[in-house]
C-alpha cells in the first residue's frame, strides 16, 4: 500500500489545532513591562479564524481595539508526542506566517483570551507554506508587520525565548500533536496596543506581515 504523504496546499489548508504562544519575543515583553515567562506561555485559537493571503479581517461591531501580531507559524508533519526536542524537527512539516489577530479590549475585560483571540477571519495564515528544508535555522528570520505600508514590527526569531523546537518538544509532553495542527511562536515589539499613543487597526486598513523566505501576507481589514 502506498503511504500518503502529507503536503498541504496553502489554499485549502485549515489546522485541526491552533496553539500560539504569548510573550515569547524580549522585545515584546519589555514593550509592555512584563516578566519573563519560565515557561511557555500557551493559549488557543480556534480554527473558524483561519483566512488567507488577501482575505478580509473583519472588524466585528462590538471590538474597540484590534491589533495585529507578525508570527512565524509551524505546521506539524506528523503525529508527535513526547518528542525531544534533538528530534523535533523530523516532525515539523513546514513555515508559514500568521498575523494573530486580537480584540484587545476583549483580551483585557475576559479572563481568557480564546474569544478575543478567535473571531472569524482572526487567523490570517500564508502566502505559503515553505517545507522544512527550506529554512534550515528557524532562529535566524527576520519578520515585519506594516500598517498601510508604515512599518510597526520589526523583529528576529532569534529573539524567541523558547525558541521552535524548544516550544514544540514542551508542548508535546502535554499535547498530542497531530499531522496539520499550527503552532503560532509568538510576536516581537510593536503592536499598535503597546506604542505610547495607541496605533489600532480600523476598517480599510491594509495589514501587512513579511518574514524573510516565507513571503509577505496582506489583508484588508472591513466593517462587519
Ligand atoms: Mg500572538
Amino acid at each position: 500500500m502506498k503511504k500518503m504523504v502529507f503536503k498541504p496546499d496553502i489554499r485549502t489548508y485549515i489546522p485541526g489545532k491552533i496553539i500560539c504562544v504569548g510573550m515569547n519575543y524580549r522585545s515584546h515583553i519589555k514593550e509592555q513591562d512584563g516578566r519573563f515567562p519560565t515557561k511557555p506561555v500557551l493559549f488557543s485559537k480556534a480554527n473558524n479564524c483561519i483566512i488567507k493571503n488577501a482575505g478580509h479581517i473583519i472588524y466585528p461591531r462590538e471590538v474597540e481595539e484590534l491589533d495585529y501580531e507578525v508570527e512565524l507559524a509551524v505546521v506539524i508533519g506528523k503525529k508527535a508526542k513526547d518528542v525531544p526536542v534533538k528530534k523535533v524537527s523530523d516532525y515539523i512539516y513546514g513555515y508559514t506566517i500568521m498575523n494573530d489577530i486580537t480584540a484587545r479590549d476583549i483580551q483585557k475585560n475576559e479572563n481568557q483570551w480564546y474569544r478575543a483571540k478567535s473571531f472569524d477571519t482572526f487567523g490570517p495564515i500564508g502566502p505559503v507554506i515553505l517545507s522544512k528544508n527550506k529554512i534550515p535555522n528557524p532562529q535566524n528570520l527576520n519578520l515585519k508587520s506594516f500598517v498601510n505600508g508604515e512599518l510597526r514590527q520589526n523583529g528576529n526569531t532569534s529573539e524567541m525565548i523558547f525558541g521552535v523546537y524548544k516550544l514544540i518538544s514542551y508542548i508535546s509532553r502535554s499535547i498530542t500533536l497531530e499531522t496539520g495542527d499550527l503552532i503560532s511562536t509568538g510576536t516581537p515589539a510593536g503592536v499598535g496596543v503597546f506604542m505610547k499613543e495607541k496605533k489600532m487597526l480600523k476598517p480599510s486598513d491594509l495589514v501587512t506581515c513579511e518574514i524573510e523566505n516565507i513571503g509577505k501576507l496582506e489583508n484588508k481589514v472591513i466593517s462587519e
